[in-house]
């Protein structure tokens, strides 16, 4: 973390972007509340991101809203109640915790997720690593689980650590209702809660989250895609887990595919490329995991990653998970409900290959990437899509009537588009506030709109003001939007 973060918090404090949840009561650690700007941003994120994901490729793609409170039965099948667990070690004198791999990795600077707790005890005791806090010697390393629980009469229910187990538990119904058809597409987009030890750096490890999922139910004697064509030349920035000596690569989709990535897995590769490059994230790479580091049932797993300023190096945002048949099957034996559809002619349980995004990450992300700061001016320079207003509306002066006029324009646009008016304070302070939250246009209504009908439409980026009749400030509008979503 450094100034850049500082100052975006900075900057989501003063502008309700983001803040600490419960401040009043002195707030708790990897709770964050989304203010009035923040989450209009939010919200658009995810309203393109059902766009760009269940509209735009066209495909047989459906999002569906399950419960977030799941019986314990669903959890012992997907096994995260035995093995969704932490590494954690805790100072015998202070009382100081940490993940134990993350302790390691701030102390040597390497990875180390994936290890055994006996295998970081054994690292913590060979480098004498002490409590941070106080000096103190570190317990042995123990885990600890990261579900949310609660007791009800009927049993424990819990809080969903990931939105896919009730598409996995709604597949057999979901399927019957939309024409028995395969790829079949099923997304979730809303909260997921993990008790995660040491929550930290703002939206990046929080205990609650938001995720966007969507779950490719798809036959896997059919890998094929049918627009890999369209995709075959293109490039990607990977880091393969059987060539990571060789670092970064840049391959086309077609290279991909014939070091043994199936066409339907990388064609999703390059549209969670597209989604991001179309928010202006171009600065990507997708690192595969090895199979220390991922999930013993995902037979592939990239995360895809974009470069930060805040923390000057590449996070994760969003990962693609070849999950096979591993949660059907699952599901079929705990529930003993057959998985099994009928589908080209033969029965069998579908794969699944999963595209999972952190919402609030990659709202983060396009925090960090707009931060601007030229002199004494600071902006967001947010994508359309998710820029919290299209334009204020602004009298010059509140007087001679040059603020009933500017309402009427409000007005004239408000039906249309996301504006908002202020006629509060000099117009270079509106402006500023303005640019701050990343609203793509001042329209200004001065004394010769009175006089000739026109307004000033001033760009947030470049900061250059247009003269423009009022009848056509909407198309002018329209026409930025138009070629929207890429
Ligand atoms: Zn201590």
């Amino acid at each position: 973390m450094n100034k850049v973060f500082e100052e975006i918090t900075e900057l989501s404090l003063k502008r309700a972007l983001f803040y600490p949840s419960a401040e009043i009561y002195g707030s708790l650690a990897g709770f964050y509340d989304y203010g009035s700007i923040g989450f209009r941003v939010k919200k658009k994120l995810e309203d393109y991101w059902r766009w760009f994901f269940l509209k735009s490729l066209g495909e047989n793609f459906h999002e569906i809203q399950p419960s977030e409170l799941m019986p314990e039965p669903v959890f012992k099948a997907s096994g995260h109640l035995e093995h969704f667990e932490d590494p954690v070690v805790e100072c015998s004198k202070c009382g100081f915790v940490e993940r134990a791999d993350q302790l390691l990795e701030g102390f040597l600077h390497m990875v180390f997720e994936g290890l055994s707790s006996e295998q970081l005890d054994e690292l913590i005791k060979k480098h004498g690593l002490k409590c941070p806090e106080c000096g103190g010697e570190f317990k042995r390393v123990f885990s600890k689980s990261l579900m949310f629980g609660f007791e009800t009469r009927k049993g424990m229910v819990y809080l969903r650590p990931e939105t896919a187990q009730g598409v996995f538990v709604d597949f057999k119904r979901e399927f019957k209702a939309n024409r028995e058809k395969l790829p079949l597409g099923l997304a979730v987009v809303g909260k997921a809660f993990r008790n995660e030890i040491s929550p930290r750096q703002a939206l990046f490890r929080t205990k609650e989250f938001t995720q966007a999922e969507l779950q490719v139910f798809f036959d896997p004697e059919d890998e094929k895609h049918e627009k890999f064509s369209t995709i075959e030349k293109e490039k990607a920035r990977v880091v393969l887990a059987s060539e990571r000596d060789k670092g970064e690569q840049l391959l086309t989709a077609g290279e991909l595919a014939g070091r043994g990535y199936f066409e339907k897995y990388v064609y999703y590769l390059f549209m969670m490329k597209k989604f991001y490059e179309s928010l202006g994230l171009k600065e990507l790479r997708f690192y595969e995991k090895n199979e220390e580091e991922r999930a013993f049932y995902n037979k592939f797993h990239f995360d895809c990653e974009v470069f930060f300023k805040s923390f000057d190096s590449f996070r994760e945002v969003a990962g693609l998970h070849y999950r096979t048949d591993y949660d059907l099957k699952n599901h079929e034996e705990h529930s003993k409900q057959s998985m099994e559809i009928f589908a080209n002619g033969r029965k069998f349980v579908p794969h699944v290959i999963e595209l999972s995004f952190g919402i609030d990450r990659t709202f983060f992300a396009l925090l960090d990437k707009g931060f601007r700061k030229d002199g004494k001016r600071t902006w967001l320079s947010l994508p359309r899509q998710v820029a919290p207003f299209v334009a204020g509306v602004y009298p010059l002066v509140s007087k001679d009537g040059l603020d009933e006029k500017a309402r009427q324009v409000y007005e004239l646009l408000a039906s249309e588009f996301d504006v908002f008016y202020d006629e509060k304070g000099s117009i270079g302070k509106r402006y500023a506030r303005a640019d701050e939250i990343g609203v793509l246009y001042g329209i200004t209504i001065d004394y010769d709109t009175m006089k000739d009908g026109t307004v000033t439409i001033r760009d947030r980026d470049s900061t250059k003001q247009e003269r423009v009749s009022i009848s056509e400030i909407g198309q002018r509008i329209k026409r930025v939007f138009d070629s929207l979503y890429y």
